[in-house]
């Protein structure tokens, strides 16, 4: 006789999940093609990160760079910020859908994305953080993005998840129009620390797309002042 070592709850739970597969089969939330939330096609396109990337900011570089001249010019706070993919198609459109459209479903499916190429980058880490929204526009879009990445990639992985310690203290205009000189200073003193936990501690921060860094540069600042010994960053997607 075969033995069925679910238990009874993980049967339903694929019972249910069953149904709703047969009722709402999910489609690609770029090409639409019905079967997966990312398709086998466009999952084909997705552009990787590769190195050789700079060793602190992780933008590409030549070979023999250890640092990138803007990194070499302006040393960042972080130790360093890696990203799973490039900002490009598909990826820029699942990404859209997931902050503007409601598809908080595909939060999942990317940090799967971030968690299967994580081993590339060997950072130590004692908390993950997601990069915060603002409690306005969190409660207008019903979620923060980089939580449902940051608390998926952590369960996965087996890190603490602390959602509730670094908090945004003002209200900021969208970055994406902004050029690197506004974006900095868009962000600056927008973040602040909840208590004392991060002291002595390695901070990894998550955010969904990393363009100039300067979020995770106001975010490591006020970490960093609180006693956190390094913060890095890791983001789902890099602008280059
Ligand atoms: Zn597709
Ligand atoms: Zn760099």
């Amino acid at each position: 006789m075969a033995l069925d070592s679910a238990s009874p709850k993980t049967k339903l739970v694929g019972l249910v999940e069953t149904l709703r597969d047969m009722l709402f089969p999910p489609v690609c939330a770029n090409c639409r093609q019905v079967g997966k939330l990312i398709c086998s096609e466009c999952y084909d396109r997705i552009e990787w990160v590769k190195k050789p990337i700079c060793s602190c900011c992780g933008r590409p570089v030549i070979s023999n760079q250890v640092l990138c001249k803007a990194c070499l010019d302006h040393p960042m706070p972080l130790k360093q910020i890696r990203a799973a993919t490039v900002f490009s198609e598909p990826i820029s459109t699942i990404i859209h859908k997931l902050k503007y459209e409601g598809a908080f479903g595909l939060g999942h499916v990317l940090a799967d994305l971030m968690i299967s190429v994580w081993h590339e980058w060997k950072i130590y880490v004692d908390y993950v953080v997601p990069i915060p929204l603002h409690p306005d526009r969190e409660k207008k879009r019903g979620y923060n993005q980089s939580a449902l990445l940051a608390r998926w990639f952590s369960q996965q992985s087996g890190y603490v998840y602390a959602p509730d310690l670094l908090k945004r203290t003002r209200f900021t205009a969208p970055q994406v129009s902004l050029n690197a000189e506004e974006r900095a200073k868009n962000v600056q003193n927008a973040f602040a620390v909840v208590g004392h936990q991060f002291k002595g501690k390695q901070v990894l921060l998550i955010d969904d797309v990393c363009t100039t860094g300067s979020t995770l540069t106001a975010a490591a600042h006020v970490l960093l002042d609180s006693g956190a010994t390094a913060v890095s960053g890791y983001c789902l997607a890099r602008a280059l």
